[in-house]
């Protein structure tokens, strides 16, 4: 008998998982160039150069005691100072080795902050759409999520429903710029708003609200756009970063998380985040991705070869008369399904063989969500059947 809360996750996981199942299956009935797979956010250019000289370089220099040994939970010490050094350098901030904890990628990052900060209750405030994967990540810790509806003008944060959805037992608000489905930014201007909302709330209620800025396509920006670094902005704010995508890593599970001195008690927020890593089974981050990491703390993945899938993916979309906002960053097109209920529309994709998510698992249904981290040949050759889906739902 499996945990009764599993048993809804496992019915959840499942839906996602016949998506896969399905792709494989269509892949091997049409031909894999013949199928267009635009459902899963796994990077397809490789690690940059400096990723592979570095491994080789630590396996050939590195003390293999050391370089496979357990170390302090939060990483090793070199490392994160490495790490603090090179944020310091990109956004004039002020950290030390000790505000580094190095993480198992964005999930494990979240779930240790979660850990750290949740009593069973407490609401955590997410705006749609988000990221799915945040309801087990908040309820893993008896959390309540708080969802903000979406602002689909710009998909920039509904700031007025924010404020009015934080209470007393609001923990934590946890955001993702460049946006995990919208591929929107959330600019300066919203940053600040949002501070000064947090902040006056806090006073009001008395309480302390963390936001937490789930980071992973930070370096996947176009245009030359900025992203915000949320602890100039906000005393509160914590950063969880990855190098899933910015180095396309995402197996290797490596990323950390950034916890300012300026945050509330945040002593007891460093060695409770030290102690989660260590008691929820990860013990530290993988040791010799912490080591390769240091090594590539200015290497870039192919961005513009993202950038060029963005071009062809939202002109031809639009061409076709499709609604969709250009995105920023990371490497998704969220567009407005032709008919309400879009999961009609992702079920009749699948007779040109395109496989796309429907919004509702982003809670913003309505909507679909297209990775273009594929071949551009995937994108030039999916555009026929997007054109017949366009004269389908006339569009
Ligand atoms: N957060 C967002 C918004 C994501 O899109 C993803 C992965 O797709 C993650 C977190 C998890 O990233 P990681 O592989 O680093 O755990």
């Amino acid at each position: 008998m499996i945990a009764d809360k599993m048993v809804n996750l496992v019915k959840n996981s499942s839906a996602i998982r016949a998506m896969f199942e399905e792709g494989k299956i269509m892949a091997a009935k049409y031909g894999a160039e013949n199928v267009y797979d635009f459902s899963l956010g796994n990077p397809n250019v490789p690690a940059p150069a400096e990723v592979k000289k570095a491994v080789f370089e630590e396996l050939e220099k590195e003390d293999p005691v050391v370089l496979h040994g357990y170390m302090n939970n939060s990483g090793y010490e070199d490392v994160r100072a490495a790490i603090a050094d090179s944020i310091n350098r990109k956004f004039q901030t002020s950290f030390g080795e000790k505000n580094i904890i190095m993480t198992v990628g964005a999930a494990g990052g979240l779930n240790v902050i979660l850990k750290t900060l949740l009593n069973p209750g407490d609401e955590v405030i997410v705006i749609a759409p988000y990221f799915g994967e945040y309801n087990s990540y908040v309820s893993n810790y008896d959390g309540k999520i708080v969802v903000v509806s979406p602002n689909t003008e710009t998909f920039q944060p509904n700031l007025e429903e924010l404020e009015q959805k934080i209470t007393a037992r609001t923990k934590a608000v946890i955001i993702n710029s460049p946006n995990n489905p919208t591929g929107v930014v959330y600019s300066e201007d919203t940053i600040k708003k949002m501070a000064d909302i947090l902040r006056s709330r806090e006073k009001e209620l008395g309480t302390d609200i963390y936001l937490i800025s789930d980071e992973p396509y930070r370096e996947l920006v176009y245009d030359g756009i900025e992203v915000p670094y949320l602890t100039k902005y906000y005393e509160n704010a914590i950063i969880g970063y990855s190098y899933s995508k910015s180095l396309s890593l995402p197996g290797e599970r490596i990323g950390y998380l950034v916890i300012p001195d300026e945050v509330s008690d945040a002593e007891d927020v460093i060695a409770a985040a030290n102690v989660a890593t260590r008691i929820l089974g990860y013990v530290n981050a993988p040791s010799l991705m912490q080591k390769v990491v240091a090594k590539c703390l200015d290497a870039k993945v192919d961005v513009p070869f993202y950038n060029r899938n963005r071009e062809a993916l939202y002109n031809g979309l639009r061409e076709l008369g499709f609604e969709c906002i250009k995105p920023e960053g990371a490497f998704y097109l969220f567009v407005k399904s032709p008919v309400e209920d879009e999961k009609v529309f992702c079920a009749a994709a699948k007779k040109y063989h395109i496989l796309i998510v429907p919004g509702s698992s982003f809670a913003c249904p309505g909507y679909v969500r297209i990775a273009y981290c594929v071949s551009y040949e995937t994108i030039m050759n999916s555009m026929p059947g997007f054109k017949a889906l366009a004269e389908e739902f006339q569009v």
